[in-house]
């Protein structure tokens, strides 16, 4: 007999796909699920349209370099914030998988999501169940069937362009996205492009290659074997309850009535019942499943249920859930939740860096013997209003040659500006002077930078 970690429920033994018809199960999880799914939906398709502090809520302009969340807008100058958050991200990844499993891939992840609450809901409801959908797929393509498919596909291609739209509004801005909607293809070309490609990537996978993501492709299930131990909490079957299996007529035999139905619901074809495997999305659907059957035969629920590996295999009820890993991640959290919220209360409006370009001239020697450095001088002005720039020397003897001074810079703003300082070459000692640029705004921002004039010798 194979070892069912040796081969791919949806494969069959020469290679080819076997297509999960999974039943659709009520029960306490599936309402959860559904609830958590319509809010985050529901949350998806509005962001773009809430405005806070005069922004669209959620703003990523990439070729800008600005990132706005919830009113506030950060640049890719902000390093270190950015550092904090994915690392946080990233910890939280750890932390989570750890304590809960992968609710993660069951509940929230957008394949899940919009796989099971919007695309495979028009499926059933157009095909119908399960049996209905395996005969309309064998049957030859009559007027019947060519109906169903065509009205399956333009109702998904709808809501895929809606979610697409959605996405690059994320991206343009919801305004300058409506401008493009209402004009011709052919004057946006890309962003119509976009929206095409975005629909054939949701047609290819909500369509077709669907749990197949999870199974063979998705990184995060490869990680799940080590970001989880026998402490994490997941979706398991009960073997000390429920084996042997038999029918419930039997005597003698555990409560699992080996009626199948924990497989039949499967989102990914797999039998629970084998044990944690990385197919498993921890939808909890085999819960429902399950716990209908126990409900019906009355016996107690959650032979299949939300437990811990330790506890599910050695049927000890009362071992502990957390173990010194996660109270490590849970540690290394806090800490970083702390640094994130300090460096936000000490984030200043204004930053201000001075570069040299890598094609840059080190320096120029002027007509009256004088020496000039050119730099650039980046100002992020992250405020809500306009500021004021101004620079000064620390030395007496430097020009600088600045657009203005004081410099306006408006709010929201990164500029790049061109400095020009002018010296005489006998402040230099080995063709290098250090000095210090004081740059300041009218708000209050002081900041002392040091550099080094370049000249002959
Ligand atoms: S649904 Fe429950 S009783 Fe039926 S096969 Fe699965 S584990 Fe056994
Ligand atoms: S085994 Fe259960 S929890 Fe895991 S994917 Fe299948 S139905 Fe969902």
């Amino acid at each position: 007999m194979t070892d069912h970690r040796e081969v791919l429920y949806t494969i069959d033994t020469k290679g080819k796909r076997k297509w999960v018809y999974a039943a659709w199960v009520k029960g306490k999880y599936g309402v959860q699920r559904a609830f958590a799914a319509y809010f985050l939906i529901l949350f998806y398709l509005s962001l773009p349209w809430i405005t806070i502090n005069g922004k669209q809520a959620v703003l990523l302009q990439i070729a800008e370099r600005k990132f706005t969340f919830f009113g506030t807008t950060f640049w890719a100058t902000d390093t270190l914030l950015l550092a904090l958050v994915l690392a946080f991200l990233g910890i939280c990844l750890f932390f989570f998988t750890a304590v809960i499993g992968r609710v993660w891939c069951g509940w929230a992840c957008p394949e899940t999501v919009f796989l099971e609450f919007v695309f495979r809901p028009i499926e059933r409801l157009i095909e119908g169940g399960p049996a209905q959908r395996l005969r309309l797929d064998q049957s030859p393509w009559t007027k019947e069937k060519i109906l169903k498919k065509g009205l399956k596909h333009l109702f998904c291609a709808a809501m895929a362009w809606i979610l697409a739209s959605t996405a690059l509004a994320y991206f343009y801005g919801r305004d300058p996205l409506f401008e493009m909607m209402v004009s011709p293809p052919w004057e946006n070309w890309q962003p119509f492009l976009m929206t095409l490609a975005l629909m054939g990537v949701m047609a290819f996978q909500f369509g077709w290659f669907r749990e197949q993501f999870c199974t063979i492709l998705c990184p995060y299930a490869r990680f799940q074997s080590v970001l989880m131990d026998h402490h994490s909490l997941g979706v398991g079957y009960d073997p000390v309850r429920g084996e042997p299996r038999g029918k419930a007529s039997k005597k003698d035999v555990g409560d699992c009535v080996d009626c199948g139905l924990c497989v039949r619901v499967c989102p990914t074809g797999i039998d629970i019942r084998n044990g944690s495997q990385l197919e498993c999305i921890h939808c909890a659907a085999c819960i429902d499943a399950c716990d209908s059957v126990m409900e019906k035969l009355g016996r107690p629920k959650g032979l299949i249920r939300y437990d811990t590996e330790a506890r599910l295999l050695s049927g000890e009820k009362n071992l502990k859930s957390v173990s010194v890993r996660t109270a490590i991640y849970g540690s290394i959290l806090l800490a970083i939740s702390i640094a994130i919220g300090y460096t936000l209360m000490t984030r200043n409006p204004s930053e201000v860096k001075i570069t040299r370009g890598a094609s840059d001239v080190p320096f120029t020697e002027l007509p009256d013997g004088r020496i000039s450095n050119h730099v650039h001088v980046r100002i992020s002005n992250r405020g809500e209003e306009s500021r004021l720039y101004s620079i000064k020397s620390d030395r007496d003897d430097l020009q600088l040659i600045f657009p203005a001074m004081p410099y306006p810079v408006p709010e929201d703003s990164l500029l790049t500006v061109p400095l020009f300082i002018q010296f005489s070459r006998g402040i230099l000692d080995g063709g290098r002077a250090p000095i210090v640029l004081t740059v300041s705004d009218d708000a209050g921002y002081h900041e002392d930078i040091k550099m080094v004039l370049l000249g002959p010798g």
